[in-house]
């Protein structure tokens, strides 16, 4: 469904991907690891168009989004077609991104109505069953500012599901939360694995991780360090990285 080839990416000086290699099949779930810094949000960024890679592809069910040259240096699509493509992929971030001065229904139906042309009435049907999903239908009317942390998240992960996204990708959903409101949000993540939505999910819930996700990529210092089953990282890891990681956060 995604594949990265070679991705590079720097800011000014600093080189955060430093060719990054990644493919992630229909109705996978992936969950990226590592510590602070080392380039797993903008990765994600990449995928879905919010940051421009320097050099590499990025393909999207087989569509070029962007393909290297003859040099290495990658070259997109129009912007048209990128949006087109790009509008398949669902974000979550870790600090949900809600429009602050709608409502929670206008927050789900905003996307689907201006970008794919839904009908009001359509896309309201769409949001309240995408509401009673994650548990929130009676909050339909709320703003954002009435609502905890874990519900937030589950609007926004409600809004990007509203699109119809081919894949889903979560940049550390849980990390902005209260402890007691992890659960809640995880629990619809859970839900979605169980459907076999394909995810990409960037995390420190380690045990979550474990649990859902048919692979774990171990990133560090702008590269994968492994790609591999669970079990390759968390039982007996073999790289000294990520044992030194895992000390960290477990
Ligand atoms: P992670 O998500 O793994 O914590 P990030 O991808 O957010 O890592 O960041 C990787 C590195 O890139 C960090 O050093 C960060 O400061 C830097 N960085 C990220 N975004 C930008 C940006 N827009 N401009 C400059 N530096 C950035
Ligand atoms: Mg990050």
């Amino acid at each position: 469904m995604i594949r990265v080839e070679n991705l590079h990416k720097s800011f000014q000086s600093l080189n955060v991907l430093k060719g990054i290699n990644l493919s992630v099949a229909k109705g996978e779930i992936v969950s990226i690891i590592g510590p602070s810094g080392s380039g797993k949000s903008t990765l994600l960024r990449c995928l879905n168009h919010l940051e421009v890679a320097d050099k590499g592809s990025i393909s999207f069910e087989g569509q070029y989004i962007a393909k290297e040259d003859s040099t290495g240096k990658a070259v997109y699509k129009s912007n048209k077609e990128v949006l087109s493509i790009c509008s398949n992929i669902g974000m979550v971030f870790q600090n949900f991104n809600l429009f602050p001065h709608k409502s929670v229904l206008r927050n789900i139906i905003e996307a689907p109505v201006m970008v794919k042309g839904k009908s009001k009435a359509e896309a309201e049907k769409t949001a309240e069953d995408l509401l009673t999903k994650v548990g929130l239908l009676d909050k339909k009317n709320a703003y954002p500012g009435q609502l905890s942390g874990g519900q937030k998240q589950r609007v926004a992960i409600a809004r990007a599901l509203a699109m119809e996204p081919d894949i889903m990708l979560f940049d550390e959903p849980t990390s902005a939360l209260d402890p007691e409101l992890i659960g809640e949000v995880l629990q619809v993540i859970k839900k979605l694995a169980e459907e076999r939505m394909t995810m990409i999910i960037v995390t420190h819930e380690m045990n979550f991780a474990r649990e859902i996700s048919d692979r774990i990529v171990f990133m560090d210092d702008g590269q994968i360090v492994v790609d591999g089953v669970p079990d390759d990282i968390f039982v007996n890891p073999e790289h000294p990285r990520i044992r030194t990681f895992l000390n960290k956060v477990l």
